[in-house]
């Protein structure tokens, strides 16, 4: 968990590579839906534009779908969900998710404003990553595969603010739900992205083994 632009992402594809598991995105998931114009992404297109949030129902049934797959038995990586305190209930009652690790990363909102105003997607390859400067990012081109960047529609200033306005009413609830519940853990999200994801790591392998 953590307010967007926190390096969320990031951190779980690291940790799903690191441990072998499935990285799922409920964000990834939607985007790639509107991406390709199904029924799902028509729902849902109008609601990430704004940086509201989409129904529980809706985002609860798209997990349970697939947390129903098998590549999941040796874990997974939830980025994105649960997001309110229904989805969190909902969650507990899916075996699969019947004992998680859930790590909340702190970032201060000023932080997230600046992150967010570079923040750019790669056309073709979908990598996120920094451009060095706001102003002339148009220069700028991917520097794996050369695509072009873009700023995800909902980067705008104007929608992070109501994405932060979003997750600072939703997520305390949250975190309270599994405070008493499960194995919580709060990281510091600034510093080396590397230094980030073993801190992460050094909080699953200590839960880990105390299971
Ligand atoms: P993210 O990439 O996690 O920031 O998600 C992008 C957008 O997808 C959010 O601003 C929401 O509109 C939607 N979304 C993703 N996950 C959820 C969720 N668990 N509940 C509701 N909406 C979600």
């Amino acid at each position: 968990m953590g307010p967007p632009g926190c390096g969320k992402g990031t951190q779980a594809a690291r940790i799903a590579t690191r441990y072998g598991i499935p990285h799922i995105s409920t964000g990834d998931i939607l985007r790639a839906a509107v991406r390709e114009g199904s029924a799902l992404g028509r729902q849902v297109e109008a609601t990430l534009a704004s940086g509201g949030l989409v129904s529980d129902d809706l985002i609860t049934e798209l997990v349970r779908d697939r947390l129903a797959r098998p590549d999941i038995e040796a874990g997974f990586v939830l980025d994105g969900f649960p997001r309110t305190v229904a989805q969190a209930q909902a969650l507990d009652a899916i075996p699969a998710a019947a004992w998680l690790v859930v790590v909340v990363i702190d970032v201060a909102d000023s932080e997230i404003v600046r992150r967010l105003a570079t923040r750019r997607v790669c056309a073709s390859c979908r990598l996120t990553q920094s451009v060095s400067s706001e102003i002339e990012s148009d220069r700028e081109s991917c520097p794996y595969c050369g695509g072009r960047l873009e700023r995800r529609k909902d980067d705008d200033p104007e929608t992070v603010r109501r994405r932060l306005e979003t997750y600072a009413a939703f997520a305390a609830p949250v975190i309270a739900h599994y405070r008493d519940r499960m194995a919580l853990a709060s990281v510091e999200g600034v510093g080396q992205p590397e230094a980030v994801t073993a801190a992460l790591c050094a909080h699953i392998d200590q839960f880990s083994s105390a299971r």
